[in-house]
């Protein structure tokens, strides 16, 4: 398929390249997000880039101030620093509702009152427990007020994603296929209680804060379709997208904020030092001798071309044993 209206962002053509890094404050910052933001944070540094930091705190049922002060504290205490930010989403949701209102007006988004209970119970759901939309409200409702006009119910909208396939090139993963149409069907880019979504809200901004690539961890990649078609329909760049292996327990899981996981701030309060984690994660990320230095210090020393290519297994029982043995 070739739907490409955007222009690719060129890494040869660009001058200083402008990295984000942008945390959610949904919980404890945790090994797992440690080494995402350390290898983003590496891969700009070490080309003497510049550093964007966004706090993604539009999930309101879910954000806590609480988290926004933790993550902040935990980056700092990490080593990392940044040129632009913190800037926070919930500061300037009009660029979002103007994108929805935008594809809306143009035909390629329309209301649906669909609840998510409706749609797991109307179609076949996935091993991954995504359930495609079956596209039961497309062409039904002409806006927001008309739907709820009409059904009582308030309505969000939903992105009409084309058929097809598409071929992507991420800078780390290499080429990968992905076909949203069947894999997720028309996706929602704002909520039925007014929130923007995920994956509209990072695409104006990161068009929006002038960002050229995106490091982040590959449970991300399946979005990352997603991410290019919004951005052909909104005429915004295509950055370049490195898609890094997870941290992951014996049994393959991601570290997650909601498991036992070891948090940041408890290894801090368990007395490790920010040198003995930074290098820990520096060792299992191409950096092989390191030992006792500084994210800063390690900077020069960082190539993702070295970064394995398999995920970090680990047991989170052993984290707080691993990174005092090692060190
Ligand atoms: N805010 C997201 C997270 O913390 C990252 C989004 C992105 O990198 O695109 O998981």
């Amino acid at each position: 398929m070739d739907t490409s209206t955007s222009q690719k962002v060129d890494p040869a053509a660009v001058e200083q390249p402008v990295g984000r890094l942008a945390p959610s404050p949904t919980g404890m910052l945790h090994l797992g997000h440690a080494r995402s933001l350390l290898l983003a944070w590496w891969h700009v540094r070490s080309r003497n880039g510049r550093v964007v930091l966004r706090i993604e705190d539009l999930d309101t049922a879910r954000v806590r101030e609480s988290y926004t002060q933790a993550l902040l504290r935990d980056m700092e205490w990490l080593g990392l620093d940044w040129d632009e930010g913190p800037h926070f989403q919930s500061a300037h949701t009009e660029r979002f509702h103007a994108a929805a209102q935008q594809l809306l007006q143009r035909g390629l988004a329309y209301p649906c009152i669909c609840t998510r209970k409706e749609i797991f119970r109307s179609a076949p759901h996935r091993s991954d427990g995504e359930t495609p939309y079956a596209g039961t409200c497309s062409g039904k409702f002409s806006s927001l007020e008309q739907a709820l006009e009409q059904t009582g119910r308030r309505a969000g909208l939903r992105f009409q994603v084309p058929a097809g396939e598409i071929q992507l090139e991420d800078g780390f993963a290499g080429s990968f296929h992905s076909n949203p149409a069947d894999e997720v069907g028309d996706f929602t880019i704002l909520r039925r209680d007014a929130a923007i979504a995920y994956q509209l809200s990072v695409v104006v901004d990161d068009a929006a804060q002038g960002i050229h690539e995106i490091l982040r961890g590959e449970d991300l990649l399946s979005s990352a379709a997603r991410q290019w078609l919004l951005q052909n329909a909104l005429g915004l760049p295509h950055p370049t997208w490195y898609h890094v292996p997870l941290v992951v327990d014996a049994e393959g899981r991601r570290l997650a904020k909601r498991d036992c996981d070891i948090s940041l701030a408890e290894m801090r309060a368990a007395g490790i030092e920010p040198q003995q984690l930074v290098s820990w994660i520096a060792r299992h990320s191409g950096i092989p001798k390191a030992k006792g230095q500084s994210a800063a210090e390690l900077t020069p020393e960082f190539d993702l071309k070295r970064v394995p290519r398999t995920p970090l297994v680990l047991d989170p029982g052993s984290q707080l044993d691993l990174i005092q043995r090692d060190n």
